[in-house]
């Protein structure tokens, strides 16, 4: 396998910056292009170990640099890795790069050094996958998932699931390779319970992915309410900027912009939309049909209703969309509004928020109820929670080859269909965790990173 070098530091300016060089010949080339001041020669050098001195290109000195050195296997790749750190300009670290290649390394690709590190059996797929979520991780509770999954808590649950399945698999196989000898027959009560069981912990399992999706995405909100009851204004005083056209003249908000907006630690995915009124023109019908989609898919809806005006009939259409959609109710204009919050929309929702977008009344309580419905939940990320669509998809897979099992042992079909079926769902949770996975999904997975990681 080739050696690659590739600086790990951002492409700016800064402290220092750090070229990264792995593979067999990693430390033949740092001979080439490091003079430590001490006399000690790189290759000589013991893991773990640093030298200063200086990076050199065709005997020029470059910078001063420190060198590190990672014995095989000791390294994040698994490789001899050779990493010298510089002064953070951005050209010097480029000539230190083109020194190690002119030196025979080759330029690392996106993602190349983690990749090595999984197929050196450093970590999992799903550990690697965490890598990215670390580094692009950007609140407290999105890092720790993001470290959880990296410390291996969705692999430790897949694996489970997979032992489970493999045990089942293990006396299907006595049995039906040795039925002459003394082994008992499957019992069926036994099997099916087993099969039961597996299902249960995928159907659990697949549960998490909408939590893991929230807490890496956010929570995907969408505003809705009749025109001029503040929906534009509570979207800007969400997002802390004029971003939507905000005017007394109903109608005027005609597209959905999105926002990805910070209440303390609570990430919403805003969608500010046109509303949901049926309308003869054209343009705003567009926006009403992107609202609609927007309904369906969104996390949780904010319906705004004006509580200077009472509830209109208009209102009422509104509230009868919601149905079965996670929904709060936003009573807006609380500063111009006298009496309660109308019994009638209070009745619609689990929780009910007097707001005034214009002067920003009631957005702690909205950041209260979305940490309430959304992240005090029974799932913590230790437990493990699937990170991306790629995982959840094999999961989901994995589930489906179970009920088919499920269903070929309850209407009596031969023993070996349930093998058959056992044995493909246990192959998608090996895709899941990477054991088994193709070069595609390997390739997938790797070109998101960045290069240098
Ligand atoms: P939209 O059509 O639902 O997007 O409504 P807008 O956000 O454009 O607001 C319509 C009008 O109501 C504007 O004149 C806003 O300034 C006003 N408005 C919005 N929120 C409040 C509020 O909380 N209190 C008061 N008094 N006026 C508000």
């Amino acid at each position: 396998m080739s050696t690659i070098a590739a600086i790990s530091t951002p492409h700016a300016e800064g402290g220092i910056a750090v070229i990264r060089i792995s593979g067999e010949k990693a430390f033949e080339i740092a001979d080439k292009i490091f003079k430590s001041v001490s006399g000690k020669i790189p290759s000589e050098m013991q893991g773990y170990t640093c030298a200063f001195g200086h990076a050199v290109r065709n005997g020029e000195i470059l910078d001063e640099a420190v060198l590190t050195v990672f014995r095989c296997p000791h390294s994040y790749t698994g490789e001899n890795t050779a990493e010298i750190s510089c002064h953070g300009g951005i050209y010097v670290s480029r000539e230190i790069l083109r020194a190690a290649l002119d030196a025979g390394a080759e330029p690392a690709q996106a993602g190349e050094f983690t990749r090595r590190a999984f197929q050196n059996g450093k970590m999992s797929l799903t550990q690697a996958e965490a890598v990215m979520d670390v580094i692009s991780a950007d609140s407290a509770r999105e890092l720790s998932f993001a470290r959880s999954l990296h410390e291996g808590a969705v692999y430790r649950r897949i694996t489970g699931i997979i032992e489970k399945i493999v045990q089942v698999l293990g006396s299907l196989a006595a049995w039906a390779d040795y039925p002459e000898d003394d082994i008992p027959e499957v019992e069926p009560e036994i099997l099916r319970s087993s099969l039961s069981t597996i299902q249960h912990e995928l159907v659990e399992t697949i549960s998490t992915g909408d939590y893991g999706r929230i807490i890496k995405d956010g929570i995907s909100a969408v505003i809705i309410g009749r025109p001029n009851v503040g929906k534009s204004t509570l979207f800007n005083l969400l997002s802390g900027c004029e971003r939507s056209i905000v005017t007394n003249i109903a109608g005027t908000t005609r597209d959905a912009l999105e926002e990805r907006v910070r209440l303390g630690d609570v990430t919403l995915r805003l969608w500010d939309t046109a509303g949901l009124r049926e309308t003869d023109d054209v343009i705003e019908q567009i926006g009403v049909n992107i609202a609609r989609e927007r309904l369906e898919e969104a996390d949780v809806v904010l319906a705004v209703f004006d509580g200077s005006e009472g509830i209109s009939e208009e209102d009422n259409d509104l509230l009868r969309n919601l149905s079965g959609k996670k929904a709060i109710g936003i009573i807006n204009k609380m500063d111009r509004a006298e009496g309660a919050i109308p019994e009638e929309v209070q009745a619609y929702f689990e929780k009910c928020i007097p707001m005034s977008a214009k002067d920003g009344t009631g957005l702690e309580e909205l950041r209260k109820v979305l940490e309430e419905m959304f992240y005090s939940g029974e799932v913590t990320p230790e437990m493990g929670i699937l990170a991306n669509e790629r995982q959840l998809r094999c999961a989901q897979a994995a589930l489906k080859a179970v009920e088919e099992a499920i269903n070929a042992h309850d209407s009596g079909e031969f023993l070996d269909a349930v093998t058959v079926l056992l044995d493909e769902a246990a192959e998608h949770l090996l895709d899941l965790t990477g054991e088994r996975v193709s070069e595609k999904v390997v390739e997938d997975v790797f070109t998101r990173f960045c290069v240098g990681k």
